[in-house]
Order: structure tokens, then C-alpha cells, then sequence
């Protein structure tokens, strides 16, 4: 009887997590659907011409759950280094936190490090699946089972649900790459978080050891939630320049050093709060951040949950019908 097979749509970190465990602990192939050239989602981290590793999505992860620590640390290997450097308010007030962790090669080596044998069609966007008697029709393939880990507004157009997704919050983020070593408070710290002002996240990149060459500084800044949104559909160039100036008076830099400013816009950065979904057709799922909360850990602890649930679908699937829904 042939094995069934399983399309995951979305390699970033849930995908990841549920496609490895399908094989690795279920012996279920899976096939991982990803729109983008890369893996990671949005553990996004972008290589510049001159060999710069720049997180721009999530900038650290945390390690809370035992088996995620054990199944990262084992997969990572020396590559997982803790972030020492603090991170303080704009008045320089140390924000107390659990360890911050971030991956040597760029955070979106995690998607590669926790999946390494996964067979990714890179490139491939999903607009819309297609039921095909029991099994659904994903990129004109047949699939006894479908996960959707695209963020649900695009997850609800792949499953044709009608109801309209839960919210998102947007994030602006800028990524200011300026001439010379870190000065001033950029030197010994890390990151200043400011829960009140436009600019909620503004973090220094050299802080990752082996990734910005000793010559440079590399700023990550992140809006706040009505920053962004405000500007969320305005011209990159307008608000990567008030972005630009906040970043300059959070970290006293001189604008004459910036040498490339670079903008990225996350329409779905992170969920507004936990969602609870409508009942998805039979032999769909969803997996990701967007049921629990928006972090790297829990991204990846949902597609790790989901493997078991699809798991358990093909087994009373197969109960109920012995015969293979894929001819
Ligand atoms: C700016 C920013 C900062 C963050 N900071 C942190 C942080 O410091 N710490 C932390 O823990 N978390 C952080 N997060 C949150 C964390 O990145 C996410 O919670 C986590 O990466 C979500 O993983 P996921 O697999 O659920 O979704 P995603 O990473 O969004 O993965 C979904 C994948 O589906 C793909 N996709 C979408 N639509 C389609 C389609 N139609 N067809 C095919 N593929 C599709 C996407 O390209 C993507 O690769 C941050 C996020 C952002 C945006």
C-alpha cells in the first residue's frame, strides 16, 4: 500500500517542525510548499553583497520548552549563541530578561539546521487548494492531507474559508548599515526597547558575534504597532527617513556615516492576540505562531504538535478506509 503523502505549505518555522517530525518520527513523507527562494519565514535574515548576516525579522529566540531545547541544541550544535550584551530602555534602564538566543549563521539557519532532509519546492506560492475526492490537490499533486502554515489571512484564502481571518499587527522595519566600528552606547549594548515611542526595537547587529565585519555597524530598528501602522502602506522612502533619524537619536550616530539603508515591510509580523479557528475542511490544518503566541518557539512547537494530529487523521483515515485515497 503506498505511503500517504502530506503537503506542507510554508517552510518557515512551523512548517519546518511539522514536516521533520511527519518523517523522522511518523515515517510519512511530507512535501514543503514555499513561496519564497529561502527558508525561515519570518526568522528572516538577509545576506548583503559584502557577506553581512542581518536578522530583519526575529531577532533572538528563546529557549523555553525542553524538547525544543534539546531537539535545537542537538541540531544546532555551537551555532546557538546566547546574545550577552543588554538590551535597556531609551534612558539606559537594563531590561531584565530570560536568555536570548540567536544562531551564528543567521536566525533562518534554524529552518535549515531543524530540517535538513526536507524535500522544499522553493519558489512555489499556493493561491488555492483543491479537494480531489478524499485527498486534496495541491500545485496539481495529490495530497491525503494539506497543512497551511502561511499566516491565516493567507491561510484562509489556501483553505477557502470565507470568514474573515483574525488580525495581525504590522511591523516597519529598517536596517541602517553605517561606516566604522560601534561608538557610544551601540559599543556595550545591545538593544534599546521603548514600549511608548515610535520606535519600539532598535537593535545593534554587531552584538552577534562573526557576523558584521569590524570595520561597519549594522542597526536593526522596528516601528511600533501604530507606526506601522500608519505608514504600512506609504512610500518605503518616507518613513525609512523618519526611521532613519529616530534610529540616529536612539543610538547619538551621525547620519553622514550610513552607507545603505535598507527598508522591509512585515504586513503579518505577529498576531494581535492567540486565535481560535473555525472548523477547517476535513484533511486540512493549520500550524504556526498564530494560535499560541508570535515566537520562534512556538512557531515551531505548533508544527511539531500538528505532525501528531495529521498523524493521527491518516491513522483513523486508514481505519475507516483501507484503501489508499491516492490510487
Ligand atoms: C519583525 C519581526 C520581529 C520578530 N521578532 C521576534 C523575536 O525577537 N523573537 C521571536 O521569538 N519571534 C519574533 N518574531 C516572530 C517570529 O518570527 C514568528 O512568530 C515565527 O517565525 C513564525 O513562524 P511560522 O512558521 O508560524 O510563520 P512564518 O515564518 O510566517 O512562515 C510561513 C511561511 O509560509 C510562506 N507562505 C506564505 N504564503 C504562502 C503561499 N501562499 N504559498 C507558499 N508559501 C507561503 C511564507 O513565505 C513563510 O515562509 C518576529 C517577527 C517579525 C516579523
Amino acid at each position: 500500500m503506498p505511503s500517504p503523502r502530506i503537503a506542507v505549505i510554508g517552510a518557515g518555522l512551523a512548517g519546518i517542525a511539522c514536516a521533520s517530525r511527519l518523517q523522522l518520527e511518523f515515517g510519512i513523507p511530507a512535501v514543503l510548499f514555499e513561496k519564497s527562494r529561502g527558508r525561515g519565514g519570518r526568522c528572516a535574515t538577509k545576506r548583503t553583497v559584502d557577506g553581512l548576516l542581518i536578522d530583519h525579522g526575529a531577532q533572538y529566540f528563546t529557549i523555553r520548552d525542553p524538547l525544543f531545547s534539546s531537539i535545537v541544541h542537538q541540531a544546532c550544535g555551537d551555532a546557538l549563541l546566547p546574545i550577552n550584551a543588554p538590551i535597556t530602555s531609551p534612558d539606559g534602564t537594563p531590561i531584565p530578561g530570560e536568555p536570548r538566543w540567536y544562531h551564528r549563521d543567521g536566525n533562518s539557519r534554524l529552518a535549515r539546521d531543524l530540517g535538513p532532509d526536507l524535500d522544499v519546492r522553493s519558489a512555489t506560492e499556493i493561491s488555492r487548494i483543491e479537494p480531489l475526492g478524499h485527498s486534496w490537490l495541491v500545485n496539481d499533486e495529490p495530497f491525503d492531507a494539506v497543512v497551511s502554515t502561511a499566516p491565516l489571512p493567507q491561510s484562509f484564502r489556501i483553505l477557502g474559508l470565507s470568514s474573515p481571518p483574525p488580525a495581525y499587527i504590522p511591523c516597519l522595519t529598517l536596517i541602517l548599515s553605517l561606516n566604522g566600528p560601534p561608538t557610544g552606547r551601540a559599543a556595550s549594548q545591545y538593544a534599546v526597547r521603548d514600549r511608548s515611542g515610535p520606535l519600539e526595537w532598535s537593535a545593534c547587529e554587531n552584538h552577534k558575534l562573526t557576523r558584521i565585519a569590524s570595520d561597519r555597524t549594522v542597526i536593526v530598528s522596528q516601528a511600533s504597532e501604530a507606526f506601522s501602522r500608519a505608514f504600512l502602506e506609504a512610500d518605503p522612502v518616507v518613513w525609512g527617513a523618519a526611521l532613519t533619524d529616530l534610529t540616529a537619536r536612539t543610538w547619538n550616530l551621525n547620519p553622514a556615516d550610513v552607507i545603505e539603508r535598507v527598508t522591509h515591510r512585515w504586513r503579518y509580523a505577529r498576531i494581535a492576540s492567540p486565535a481560535t479557528l473555525p472548523t477547517l475542511p476535513p484533511g486540512t490544518f493549520f500550524a504556526g505562531d498564530a494560535t499560541s503566541a508570535s515566537r520562534v518557539e512556538s512557531a515551531w512547537l505548533s508544527g511539531h504538535e500538528t505532525a501528531a494530529r495529521v498523524a493521527a487523521f491518516l491513522t483513523k483515515a486508514q481505519a475507516a478506509d483501507p484503501a489508499p485515497a491516492i490510487p
